[in-house]
């Protein structure tokens, strides 16, 4: 019955997956093109459909799904709530605040038949803001939060670096509302952890720095940055202290905390949180009723750039050749590669369907190429290129009386030659596999 089991399973030969050959001499990187980017067109993860717009490709958009369920994980646990707001909102609600000149032509506009004017949202305080003004939540919603992941517009003059600086991507925005300024600090602390434990469990190292609040306005805001020579913002760093802060707001040589030597470094921005205040509560009326009085809520905003994030993981982990993707993101976590038909190890082809029944079973994310007109060594090729954390392959040593089996771990670079229980051993004990099935079940 493993073969009826095994068409449920993805299979690299029905896969969407456009690989391009890499050109003699290495890709061409022209100014426009980072090394992640390069290889996400190369390997068949996204395509341009025009100018700083992209499609994600199957691959693409599973790890974009995989990324939504550990934020969603997160969420849950700070009990903020998820909607989702219309993708147009009335122009005249960005006139009230002030933005629609002030954003000017990064402003995606589109007009109805009736000449209405509506802004295709690059961020969502105006709408948002509006709706609980609307609402008029009671006390015993406070704090409230609530967040949406979807797509959002912004008309770069120059788009640039694939889903580093597009013209649509897909943004977590999470806004907070609190009666008091007391409680909205507190609230903005926990999102700060919650942010922290959504980037620890991806793995990549981050900076948190005092960032600049720019357009949103408010009180205090932090940027998240991934380290990269690509970025296009600088953190400046003390070697002596905890001090971090965007070159924007403080362009010193010396740390003014504590005088210390400070190192600068190239940064790309994965996520931005404001302490708002009540610069949008005020002018568009969202209120709370106290014993005193009405009063305008407090607020934060919390951006979180899924699509960016995607692609500056990859900027940071992969080599000039291959993709490699944190564990909890990649696509698909193994590859089994069955051998090659006709070939001296055919005979042993029952053991990859006995293996990939068994780690679906035990909810591991497996696919299977079956391509098996071509050798091991070219379809063990793409799955290295494609960045697969695992490739398992039933290769010469599984002809042997006690079969032994290629266990690659593509990250470390490492192969150990495994029986049957040390494979499933592996992958129920092993940490970095633990935790990826931790998220996955929660
Ligand atoms: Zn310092």
């Amino acid at each position: 019955m493993s073969r009826e089991f095994i068409h449920h399973v993805q299979r690299v030969s029905r896969l969407l997956q456009p690989i391009k050959s890499i050109p003699k001499g290495g890709a061409v990187k022209g100014v426009n093109v980072s090394r992640s980017y390069q290889l996400m067109v190369d390997m068949g993860i996204i395509r341009q459909s025009c100018p700083g717009m992209y499609t994600l490709l199957p691959l693409g958009n599973r790890a974009l799904e995989k990324l939504k369920g550990i934020i969603n994980v997160s969420m849950t646990n700070i009990d903020a709530q998820e909607i989702l707001l219309p993708n147009l909102t009335d122009s005249k609600l960005w006139k009230q605040t002030g933005r629609l000149n002030e954003m000017g032509d990064e402003l995606f506009l589109v007009k109805d038949r009736h000449k209405h004017s509506y802004v295709l949202s690059p961020t969502y305080e105006e709408s948002i803001t509006s709706l609980i003004a609307d609402v008029k939540p009671q006390k015993s919603n406070l704090p409230l939060l609530l967040y949406q992941i979807s797509n959002k517009w912004r008309d770069e003059m120059k788009p640039r670096l694939g889903l580093f600086r597009g013209r649509e991507f897909v943004m977590k925005d999470l806004y907070s509302f609190d009666a008091s300024t007391d409680s909205a600090e507190r609230t903005y602390e926990t999102v700060a952890e919650a942010y922290r434990s959504i980037l620890d469990h991806i793995g990549v190292p981050y900076s948190i720095v005092e960032g600049d609040t720019g357009i949103m306005g408010g009180i205090i805001s932090h940027e998240y940055h991934y380290l990269a020579d690509i970025g296009e913002d600088t953190v400046v760093a003390c070697n002596a202290c905890d001090f971090r802060v965007n070159s924007v707001i403080y362009n010193g040589e010396t740390c003014k905390k504590c005088g210390g030597e400070v190192t600068k470094k190239s940064a790309i921005e994965i996520a931005h949180t404001f302490l708002l205040g009540t610069k949008y509560s005020e002018v568009l009326q969202a209120t709370v009723h106290t014993q005193e009085a009405e009063i305008p809520l407090v607020m934060g905003c919390y951006g979180l750039g899924l699509t960016r994030l995607l692609a500056a993981s990859l900027e940071v982990l992969s080599t000039n050749e291959d993709l490699r993707w944190p564990k909890a993101l990649a696509p698909y976590t193994v590859c089994v590669i069955p051998p090659k038909e006709n070939s001296k190890e055919s005979p042993a082809a029952h053991f990859a369907d006995e293996i990939v029944e068994n780690l679906v079973e035990r909810n591991i994310d497996v696919i299977f190429d079956d391509r098996t007109q071509l050798t091991i060594g070219r379809r063990m090729l793409d799955a290295k290129r494609t960045g697969y954390p695992y490739v398992l392959v039933v290769g010469r040593y599984s002809m042997q009386e006690n079969p032994l089996f290629e266990l690659h771990d593509v990250n470390e670079g490492q192969r150990q030659d495994v029986s049957l229980d040390q494979l499933y051993n592996f992958f129920d004990n092993s940490e970095s596999m633990k935790q990826i099935r931790s998220q996955i079940a929660a």
